[in-house]
């Protein structure tokens, strides 16, 4: 099936000649074809999956780098190139399991990574060694705003805090995983140093043991701050692990309330199970190996063309790094393809970005507001690389006035709709439905807000930095549900993410056009994205910005 242009191409020839010629400045044209060389070049086998560290990785971002010098770009990496090289420190176990042992009325029991317990390596401490008494903090969050206040009335100070997994059912769900990712921070503030965490009935349906189980030994990435130490949002919570039901029924033995009964109050609307002092202790002794690996993200700045306005930034950003080779299993042949090639994970968002950046830079009408371009690394290591940048930006975080970031957009087939996670927090909502409504393109409401995706890829490092911000997808209709449900069962982060799917390269142009219009959008109004009056992110991490009447 042909993409919409054509229809918008009828729609620009029923205007009048003359006002088409003289005040209609003409608009770039998007090609397929550099959409998809882009991707063919970064999913080349040669690559190797672009893993953060990686040499693949490295051949990738000079490529990108390449790109942004041929489009006449300004750099704003470090020392006026295109790379913002990032430090990570690399922490895996060491070859001796880390132990987690529990003492208390029922004796002494010790438990094994990977068996029923997930020890979280330190990437502080290499020979970790924490013991201290237990107390239970129910999901252990606190806020004013939603009625969370789950440490009233307990001492956790030297203690290690047991929580449930995730927050409140039936709370908005965005919120909720944003709330859930501060735990470590909350139990810091209250003087705690340790963490433990217990699965919810839903929890564990949502994501069952087994398949934590797989990817418990995983390497841990941090950034490196500058001044060498490596990053960690709450350092006094040392010791950390999940523990599985033989676990957790040994930490509750004598308690008044065992793990069965918390469970099932957790499990109705609103339930928010109590906390109070565990009569256990537990030990736990981790050893691991860290090592530093640098990897860069790549920055280019277009400047606006405003005098005034030039001043202030707009982000388009796109991951670049992805997981690399997957380990051989026993049993595969030995011509077995490992290569994660990442086609469309994120080859296809990076070649979208250096679309839209090839389109702005040509464009006779020079955006108004200065346009940053950046490739980041590291998100599939935990969004490090755009955390980084967000944090150390190439010009002051105050001057960011909004993000758009690009992460997996399925070209699968030609979409007729598109969603902004996050569109419901600020003026980027209507932004976007208006600068895709000429191309016969709707904004569609999030189709899956379970999943929180808003708080689940790079933009939400520059939220966290006070900053509007959209993560742009191609959405359900027109086929993409069929497309997305098949995508994210089959091939996501998967070898099969490669040139041999069937990529719709018109809706490559496509989505390059949408995001032109978009990025345009944010550049060009006379005010800049803000959020929303009484937003709850807003008033989180921006609350002296200007707000707008939703
Ligand atoms: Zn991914």
């Amino acid at each position: 099936m042909k993409s919409l242009l054509p229809l918008a191409a009828t729609l620009f020839l029923s205007v009048p000649g003359a006002l088409n010629a003289q005040a209609v400045p003409a608009e770039p044209v998007f090609s397929a074809a550099a959409v998809r060389a882009h991707v063919e070049f970064l999913a080349d086998d040669l690559l190797k999956g672009r893993d953060t560290g990686s040499e693949g990785h490295e051949i990738a971002a000079r490529y990108v780098a390449s790109q942004f010098d041929g489009l006449g770009l300004t750099p704003a990496g470090d020392a006026g190139g295109w790379l913002q090289r990032v430090t990570f420190q690399k922490t895996d176990p060491a070859p001796e399991r880390a132990t987690l042992t529990v003492t208390g009325p029922g004796g002494t029991r010790s438990f094994s990574h990977g068996g029923d317990v997930l020890i979280g390596l330190s990437a502080a401490e290499p020979h970790l060694d924490v013991a201290a008494p237990l107390v239970f903090v129910g999901y252990g969050l606190e806020n004013r705003r939603l009625g969370l206040d789950d440490y009233a009335g307990l001492d956790v100070r030297g203690k290690i805090v047991v929580t449930l997994r995730g927050y409140p059912k039936g709370m908005p769900s965005e919120e909720g995983a944003h709330l859930s990712a501060t735990k470590a921070m909350v139990a810091q503030s209250h003087g705690a140093i340790g963490m433990l965490s217990l699965g919810t009935i839903q929890s564990m349906k949502a994501r069952p043991w087994a398949r934590m189980v797989q990817f418990a030994d995983a390497s841990d990435f941090t950034w490196v701050s500058p001044d060498g130490t490596p990053f960690d949002q709450a350092p006094g919570i040392r010791a950390g692990a999940s523990l599985n039901d033989p676990a957790a029924e040994a930490i509750f033995a004598g308690a008044p309330q065992g793990i069965a009964a918390i469970r099932k109050q957790a499990d109705r609307k609103g339930g928010k199970p109590r906390g109070f002092a565990l009569r256990t202790s537990i030990r736990i002794r981790a050893e691991s190996v860290s090592q530093r690996v640098t990897s860069p993200n790549v920055v280019a700045i277009l400047p606006g063309s405003d005098t005034t306005l030039k001043d202030q930034y707009v982000v388009l950003s796109a991951h670049l790094d992805h997981i690399g080779i997957s380990p051989a299993k026993p049993g595969d042949p030995a011509d077995k393809d490992r290569i994660n090639n990442g086609a469309l994970d994120n080859g296809a968002g990076v070649a979208t970005m250096l679309e839209v950046a090839r389109a702005m830079a040509m464009s006779p009408r020079k955006p108004r507001r200065s346009i940053i371009f950046l490739a980041s690394t590291g998100e599939e290591k935990g969004l490090l690389g755009a955390d980084y940048f967000a944090r150390h930006p190439a010009v002051p975080i105050g001057k960011i006035v909004g993000n758009v970031d690009l992460d997996m957009p399925l070209l699968l087939y030609p979409f007729t709709d598109i969603v902004a996670f996050g569109a419901d927090h600020s003026t980027l909502g209507p932004i976007v439905a208006k600068a895709v409504a000429p191309m016969g393109v709707t904004l569609s409401p999030d189709p899956m807000p379970q999943e929180s995706i808003f708080v689940r890829s790079d933009h939400y490092m520059f939220v966290k930095q006070g900053v509007p911000a959209v993560f742009l997808a191609t959405g359900f209709a027109n086929g993409g549900e069929q497309a997305w449900g098949a995508f994210l069962s089959g091939n996501y982060h998967h070898p099969g993410d490669d040139m041999n799917q069937k990529i719709d390269w018109d809706a490559g142009a496509r989505f390059a056009e949408a995001n032109y219009r978009i990025t345009r959008a944010m550049a060009d109004g006379d005010t800049p994205p803000m959020w929303n009056r009484g937003d709850f992110f807003g008033d989180l991490f921006a609350p002296n910005a200007a707000k707008a009447n939703k």
